[in-house]
C-alpha cells in the first residue's frame, strides 16, 4: 500500500508519536510525506519515506497528483483545526480528490489509529484488487 503522512506544524509531534507506535506496520508499506513531516519522522524512526516539497510550497499538491491518478491508498493528514493555513485550498483539493477516488483519509489521531489497525488486519486489501483491475 502507498501511504501518505502529513501533519501541520502543531501536529508534528503527534504524527511522530504515531509513526513510532506503528513503525512495524508502516515499515511494510511504501511511505510518502510532505517535506518537514517526512524529515521529522525519519529523524525519530528508521522508516524510509519519499519526501515531497514542504506542504505550503506545493508538497500537498504533489501528493494530490498521486491521488488524482488513484495511486495513493491511505492518507493520514493530521490537520491543525485551530490555525488557518496559507495553503488551505491545497488541503481542500486533497480531500476532494480522496472523495473522488474513495481513498481512506484520516484527519486526526483517533481515525488514524483505526485505519492503521485496519491496515494491519489487511482490511485495505480491496485497494490491491482495484490496482490489479486497473492494470488488466
Ligand atoms: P510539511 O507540510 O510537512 O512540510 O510541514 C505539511 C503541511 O503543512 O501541509
Amino acid at each position: 500500500m502507498k501511504i501518505a503522512l502529513i501533519a501541520h506544524d502543531r501536529m508534528k509531534e503527534e504524527i511522530v508519536q504515531l509513526a513510532m507506535a506503528y513503525e512495524s506496520i508502516l515499515a511494510e508499506h511504501e511511505l510518502y510525506a510532505t517535506g518537514t513531516t517526512g524529515g521529522r519522522i525519519m529523524d525519530a524512526t528508521s522508516l524510509k519515506l519519499t519526501r515531497f516539497l514542504s506542504g505550503p510550497l506545493g508538497g500537498d499538491q504533489q501528493i494530490g497528483a498521486m491521488i488524482a491518478k488513484n495511486e495513493m491508498d491511505l492518507i493520514i493528514f493530521l490537520r491543525d483545526p485551530l490555525t488557518s493555513q496559507p495553503h488551505e485550498p491545497d488541503i481542500i483539493a486533497l480531500l476532494r480528490l480522496c472523495d473522488v477516488h474513495k481513498i481512506p483519509f484520516a484527519t486526526n489521531l483517533g481515525s488514524a489509529e483505526i485505519m492503521l489497525k485496519a491496515l494491519e488486519r489487511g482490511e485495505l486489501a480491496w485497494r490491491d484488487v482495484l490496482h490489479k483491475e486497473n492494470e488488466a
